[in-house]
């Protein structure tokens, strides 16, 4: 028995030695009051009925009444982990943000792994990119890098989102997942194939959070301290190397281990095996943009490696685990629109949609003074505007400083260095339709070029084995899509849900054969 724990399951026993022998504390009402009996409830006699004022009791129930806040309506099932980053190479060259002043710089950071369509309750080994978001307590305010670990994602632009996400969730009738709403859209949309590629290859099952990269996957503008602009994307490779799942684990798990990457990545900072990433980031120059081969504010596309080289920049070290899962992991929210002076945004359409999306879920989701929440609060920063009052405000409002600007008694004052960099766009503002760029050329070079035969072959196999589930019509559409990037991933898909509608034709004409008085024939001629 003892074999089996670890640091998950022994964690309240360890709680308790961790307080040696220290008595226990007085329990009190959420009011602070010391309360005398806490296992019976105050009644008119031994039989009832309860009293109202029976404050011991209303005082908890009203709270566990209250105990669950609105689930994200994506990434709902995470982990998370808090340490630093360390900046290895200088960049000054590219960015003035603070954090990566010099070399041997450590800034504290928080970072929070989930999947992406599951409920808080669902399995963490189910086939979905995993988000892999980091946010920077830097001196000059959070940085929130909010990844995933793919470099791309299924959609460009961000009126779709929603559209997208209500796929990936439940059919507002029946309730359950439904695979001709997921296949239906991504067949629609041949931008999305480049992501559903990566999806169905060995990275779509990644071994925990600790053997799979991150990405800040948006194209991001970094700005040095002259003034020049220069766009980026930002990586962080596992330095405990990739590791995948097997099909069969995978779904094994997800029955008789369902949070195995929580407690994968708890257990391993527990026993201090500390996981970290090396952060790379690629620069392209303002001209090099204007004049690329696509639009490298494409959220589907990434950026050649070999046009880009990777340039090293730091490491980042997780150390520590949540003292409290729904303090420090629940109230985590992230928002790329939290960025130091040195880093602002691309035109990138998917974070231009982002930026608003994600403050307007937390102030939703935690309450419009959500980043006063400790685990939110830009600690190493001194938080001085005129934003005032709402609900759950914890501090003291900024006491008596005035809450109005211009002001004449010594209020904060703007600072000219970070007064973001000026930039030209196209004139004409229209609803561009962006459906009909390239969609092909790297979904091409991914399947032909980057995995080999074993890769290729498991990637056409799961994919058949979820798009057999939808209907014909969609299965062609989704078919049609592959051959446009490369015959022989179309094939091979064709062959995989070939064999599969077969098996299915013929179990429906069992079963209708073996019902009195329908013909084998009859019942084939449905299909
Ligand atoms: P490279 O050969 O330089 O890069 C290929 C990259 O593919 C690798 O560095 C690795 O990225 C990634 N990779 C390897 N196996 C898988 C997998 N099973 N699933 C997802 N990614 C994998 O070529 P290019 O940079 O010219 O890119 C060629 C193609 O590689 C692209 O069209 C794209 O599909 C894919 N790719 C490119 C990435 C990039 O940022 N350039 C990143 C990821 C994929 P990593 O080191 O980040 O793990």
């Amino acid at each position: 028995m003892a074999d089996s724990r670890d640091k998950t399951t022994d964690q309240m026993k360890m709680w308790k030695e961790s307080r040696g022998s220290q008595r226990p504390d007085t329990l009190t009402t959420g009011g602070g009051q010391p309360i005398g009996d806490k296992l019976n409830l105050m009644t008119a006699g031994p039989r009832g009925p309860l009293l109202v004022q029976d404050v011991v009791f209303t005082d908890e129930m009203a709270h566990f009444d209250r105990e669950r806040i609105p689930e994200r309506v994506v990434h709902a099932k995470g982990a998370g982990a808090f340490g630093y980053f360390e900046v290895t190479h200088d960049i000054t060259r590219y960015c003035k943000a603070k954090l990566f002043e010099h070399v041997g710089k450590t800034t504290p950071i928080a970072v929070r792994f989930s999947t992406v369509a599951g409920e808080s309750g669902s399995a963490d080994t189910v086939r979905d990119p995993r988000g892999f978001a980091v946010k920077f307590y830097t001196e000059e305010g959070n940085w929130d890098l909010t990844g995933n670990n793919t470099p791309i994602f299924f959609i460009k632009d961000a009126m779709l989102f929603p559209s997208f996400i209500h796929t990936q969730k439940r059919n507002p009738q029946t309730h359950m997942k439904d695979p001709d709403m997921v296949w239906d859209f991504l067949s629609l949309r041949p931008e999305s194939l480049h992501q559903v590629s990566f999806l169905f290859s060995d990275r779509g099952l990644p071994n925990g959070f600790r053997h799979m990269n991150g990405y800040g996957s948006h194209t991001f503008k970094l700005v040095n301290a002259d003034g020049e602009r220069f766009y980026c994307k930002f990586h962080y490779k596992t330095d405990q190397g990739i590791k995948n799942m097997s099909v069969e684990e995978a779904g094994r798990l997800a029955s008789t281990n369902p949070d195995y990457a929580i407690g994968d990545l708890f257990n391993a900072i527990a026993n201090g095996n500390y996981p970290s990433w090396t952060f790379f980031i690629q620069v392209m120059t303002f001209e090099q943009a204007e004049n690329f081969r696509f639009n490298p504010f494409d959220l589907t596309k990434v950026w050649s490696h070999k046009e880009y080289p990777l340039i090293p920049v730091g490491k980042m070290v997780l150390n520590r685990n949540p003292v409290n899962y729904f303090a420090e992991v629940e109230q985590l929210a992230f928002d790329p629109s939290n960025m130091p002076p040195g880093v602002e945004p691309s035109p990138d359409k998917m974070l231009q949609g982002r930026l608003f999306s994600y403050p307007d879920t937390h102030r939703h989701r935690l309450g419009a003074n959500y980043l006063q929440i400790p685990v939110n609060c830009p600690f190493r920063a001194r938080v001085s505007n005129y934003q005032r009052d709402g609900p759950m405000c914890m501090f003291d409002n900024q006491g008596g400083a005035p809450n109005y600007y211009p002001n004449s008694f010594s209020a904060p004052e703007n600072q000219p260095r970070c007064v973001e960099s000026k930039f030209q766009v196209s004139p004409d503002v229209a609803r561009y339709n962006t459906d009909d760029e390239d969609n092909v050329t790297q979904v091409r070079s991914f399947y032909a070029q980057v995995l080999n035969e074993e890769e290729r072959q498991r990637l056409c196999q799961n994919m058949a084995g979820a798009l057999k589930d939808a209907q014909l019509f969609i299965q062609r559409r989704m078919v049609d899509n592959l051959k446009a990037a490369h015959p022989d991933y179309a094939n091979r898909v064709q062959t995989y849900l070939d064999k599969h509608n077969m098996e299915a034709q013929e179990k429906t004409s069992v079963r209708v054969y073996s019902r009195p008085g329908v013909s084998a024939v009859a019942a084939s001629s449905k299909m």
